[in-house]
């Protein structure tokens, strides 16, 4: 008998024989875009440490998202940068807050022929930067819970599909679901940040969303990245308190956190692709180190692989051409 029989190569000669065994795709109703809205400018604003991103007006917020769109991708996921901001985050539930006001247009553009998510969380709108309400210090889990609660009404009555809360506050799944319902939207979804990790590959969106904390650090409320058990346990608590989507953020150093709450998740888990891991795709491509085309949808692929059914990822653009 010959050796070596098996010949795994075999089904690697072709390009044909390998897109017919492939098992994972990144499809464009697998990614989600990030958009970023800022109040009072009259041009859209470049974002140093992301290139390709802007800060948009309401009109380039469309325009951005007509051409995401013509690629095939239908999902956007918006932040808001106001043009003032305070201790309780005000315009981040303000009826015509600049979020409010971006989710408005963009329904509006589109019908619904687009799914629209709003960024549920306050520090964009605070000026200490933190998450929620700082009391000594201290970010209070249940006076946040309050004002999370008027932001998901704010952001259902702009008509989005789904609110996604960011903050890691301790029970801020049912608080939205029950403020929610008892509005009268008990139509509008939620998909949870459940595993949000305080991780230092955020540094370039807090360029992007004006948002680094002027004092501390996050480290109270978001994940140790440490740990992967107690993801687990978040991500229950969120399904519990009816998240209907569950999200692991970051994705690519978390690759392990979202095979495991793929495999215990009953509804569907997305990922985020964040600032920092595209910076270094954009920083290692500008200097010609690596192709930066290639290694994005190598990315993406393994967080697909990995278990995320969803991507949330700057790359969405880029990764559809056609
Ligand atoms: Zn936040």
């Amino acid at each position: 008998m010959p050796f070596p029989v098996d010949r795994p190569r075999r089904l690697r000669r072709t390009e044909a024989l390998r897109s017919l065994v492939r098992e994972t795709d990144v499809l464009p109703r697998h990614l989600i875009a990030p958009l970023f809205v800022k109040a009072g400018i009259t041009e859209p604003e470049a974002i140093a440490s992301m290139p390709g991103q802007l800060q948009h007006t309401l009109e380039s917020l469309c325009k951005e998202a007509r051409e995401i769109h013509a690629r095939g991708v239908r999902a956007f996921l918006v932040f808001g940068i106001p043009a003032a901001k305070d201790a309780v985050g005000s315009q981040a539930y303000a009826p015509d807050g600049i979020s409010q006001q971006g989710l408005r247009a963009l329904r509006d553009e589109f019908g619904a022929d687009v799914v629209l998510i709003g960024d549920l969380c306050l520090c964009e709108y605070t000026d200490h930067g933190h998450c929620g309400v700082l009391e000594g210090g201290t970010v209070r889990n249940d006076a946040t819970l309050e004002l999370y609660a008027s932001t998901a009404i704010a952001q259902a009555e702009a008509g989005v599909d789904l609110v996604a809360p960011s903050g890691m506050m301790d029970g801020q799944v049912a608080m939205i679901r029950d403020a929610l319902d008892e509005a009268g939207h008990a139509e509008t979804a939620i998909m949870a940040y459940a595993a949000k990790y305080a991780s230092a590959h955020y540094g370039p969106f807090r360029e992007a969303a004006e948002c680094a904390p002027q004092e501390g650090d996050r480290s109270g409320y978001q994940m140790d990245p440490a740990n992967a058990r107690e993801a687990l346990r978040e991500a229950a608590f969120d399904i519990e308190e009816g998240a209907d989507i569950v999200m692991v953020k970051p994705a690519l150093p978390y690759l392990d956190v979202i095979s495991a709450v793929a495999e215990m998740s009953p509804v569907p888990v997305a990922a985020y692709n964040v600032s920092g891991e595209y910076a270094m795709v954009k920083a290692a491509a500008e200097r010609g180190w690596i192709d930066g085309d290639r290694v994005a949808l190598e990315h993406v692929t393994a967080i697909r692989r990995a278990g995320a059914d969803l991507v949330i990822t700057y790359f969405a653009k880029e990764l559809c051409t056609s």
